[in-house]
């Protein structure tokens, strides 16, 4: 299986999900940009604005990249697509919205992966205080290194912990 892990442009595959059943289902009209975008959103794993108006161009050609940020910031406000804004990153968007999950995070290589908040229930929600505020969403990213990155680094570690000759 090929794994698309969101680098570089590629054409994604069919969706799995009605996209124009979820646009008119959000009060959208549906549009071919739109469309792309949603498509290109779900083939990746937290693209990038940047990722993702290059898919959308290898896809349906002829398109202004203003009309593809103007396409993901309504899907991003009508809650059909998630932006995350990791910090020192640019933002990543996905199309798994609502479930309140969290993001692991390499910084070594960026890679972002998602990770469930806890099984069958959102413990991060119940603030310790709410102050009255009617909480939706618990922004969590665990920040560290990757399987690959570490061992990358404990490889080298190991080089060059060999005695001097
Ligand atoms: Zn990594
Ligand atoms: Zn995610
Ligand atoms: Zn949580």
């Amino acid at each position: 299986m090929v794994q698309n892990r969101g680098y570089g442009p590629a054409v994604p595959p069919e969706p799995t999900v009605d996209h124009e059943a979820l646009l008119r289902s959000h009060g959208l009209q549906v549009t071919a940009q739109r469309l792309a975008v949603l498509r290109a959103v779900s083939s990746g794993s937290h693209s990038t604005a940047d990722n993702i108006d290059k898919i959308v161009r290898a896809d349906i050609g002829a398109v202004s990249r203003q009309a593809v940020y103007d396409a993901l910031g309504t899907l991003t406000e009508k809650g059909l697509v998630r932006r995350i804004q990791p910090a020192g990153s640019s933002a990543r968007y996905e199309d798994r919205v609502g479930d309140n999950h969290h993001h692991l995070i390499c910084r070594a290589c960026g890679e972002t992966v998602d990770v469930d908040c806890a099984v069958g229930y959102t413990p991060c929600l119940t603030a310790a205080d709410d102050l009255a505020y009617e909480i939706d969403e618990a922004e969590v990213i665990y920040w560290g290194r990757c399987p690959e990155c570490v061992a990358a680094t404990s490889r080298a570690t190991t080089h060059q912990e060999q005695p001097p000759t």
